[in-house]
């Protein structure tokens, strides 16, 4: 399921998944059972009251976690790299940043951005609070952890336990995201120390998600607990679940690091095929399949016209056309047929490369200069050439650089 995209803010696109909608939910309906009703004992008979609180306390902890990802994503801007997105769904909000940053330095101060707008987000609401309570005069009484919060009229208690709540949560997501658990901000801050002392971004990574990898194991060591001894099957599940999601989170991100350091200073021209068989757009499909499908083992052939290209044919494409047209139409008119599919040029980093061979769904791209098609670029020659890589290097190689 997709996301619904909300609106853009600052030039930075908000879009909700489905799962936000759960996450509200589950949010107001536990706390208009367990938190609004301990905390104001004296509106007992008043659920409406109860629901809507839970349902403001869930808005609002999303609008914490929107403005702490902005947060994230104003650093991430201001040292110049872009912001794909914010994205809210079940376990909080990500800034979705386009690039990585390019020093350790930058690393943990965007990592810190967040942190620091809850840290304001937490005093402003603790401030709130003392205004609201001592204003309307409103009794509270705090034991065993527990506030009460009694007299001052259902506005100002409701208002009173509605900010207490929102001070107290972004308390308890300022220290958990605080942990040094990649990819958890603490996680990066981390990475970025490990980085700048080591200079090497590979280790950092591994160190910073192997911690991260470790909590994940707790989270679900915890979760089970919950589930099968303290009685908590909800948050059981979502311990679970959130362990799922930051160990998934961790080891891509050490994926992609190892990826980053195989690809650094590898240019598209270093790895694409050169001189591949094209077929001429004028040719008809009869001719294309019998000259090129049946005699070589490709499955794709760019096309071009004077030199210039102008698509990829494929062998899905072509069985797509009834085979009575292929006697009138040309490759031509196949390849222009649809959305056309992104080109790279050869001198494009081959990790910028590769996002875009990944994002088009494609298994193969045209290496393009000045319309000219210089070569192709094949997912297969990627995946065999890292294969080969992978069990060459040795750790002292590895160790040599980044
Ligand atoms: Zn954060």
């Amino acid at each position: 399921m997709g996301d619904i995209f909300l609106g853009k803010l600052f030039g930075i696109p908000f879009r909700l998944h489905w799962s936000w909608f759960l996450a509200i939910f589950l949010i107001s309906w536990t706390l208009s059972l367990g938190f609004f009703p301990q905390t104001l004992p004296e509106f007992e008979t008043n659920r409406v009251m109860y629901w809507s609180l839970g349902i403001l306390a869930a808005l609002g902890l999303f609008l914490s976690i929107l403005l702490h990802e902005l947060g994230h994503a104003f650093v991430a801007k201001r040292y110049g790299i872009p912001v794909r997105g914010i994205r809210l769904f079940v376990f909080g909000g990500v800034a979705e940043l386009g690039s990585d940053p390019k020093q350790a330095f930058h690393e943990i101060l965007i990592a810190l951005g967040g942190p620091a707008v809850t840290v304001l987000l937490i005093a402003i609401f603790h401030l709130a609070l003392t205004l609201v309570v001592s204003i309307t005069g409103t009794e509270w009484q705090l034991s065993d952890g527990l506030l009460t919060l009694q007299g001052g009229g259902p506005i100002a208690a409701g208002a009173s336990a509605l900010l207490f709540y929102l001070g107290m949560i972004n308390t308890l997501v300022l220290f958990f995201n605080l942990i040094p658990a990649f990819p958890l901000d603490g996680g990066r801050v981390l990475r970025g120390i490990l980085w700048a002392v080591s200079g090497s971004y590979l280790n950092s990574t591994r160190i910073a998600g192997g911690v991260g990898i470790a909590f994940s194991w707790l989270l679900f060591l915890g979760g089970f607990l919950m589930m099968f001894f303290g009685g908590n099957l909800l948050g059981g599940l979502w311990l679970f679940f959130l362990g799922m999601f930051l160990q998934n989170a961790a080891h891509s991100s050490i994926a992609y690091a190892q990826l980053q350091h195989m690809f650094r200073g590898v240019t598209v021209a270093d790895m694409m095929r050169q001189n591949p068989v094209t077929v001429e757009g004028g040719l008809s499909l009869r001719d294309v399949a019998d000259e090129y499908f049946l005699r070589y083992p490709y499955k794709a052939y760019p096309v071009v016209e004077n030199g210039q290209y102008q698509g990829i044919l494929t062998l899905r494409s072509l069985q797509e056309m009834p085979r009575e047209q292929w006697q009138t139409l040309r490759a031509n008119d196949v390849v222009h047929r649809g959305e056309p599919l992104p080109v790279i040029r050869p001198n494009e980093p081959m990790l910028q490369a590769l996002r875009k061979l990944a994002e088009s769904g494609s298994s193969r791209l045209a290496v393009v200069d000045n319309g000219q098609l210089v070569g192709l670029l094949c997912g297969r020659d990627v995946m065999k050439l890292m294969e080969i890589r992978a069990g060459l290097s040795m750790p002292e190689l590895e160790n040599a650089s980044r």
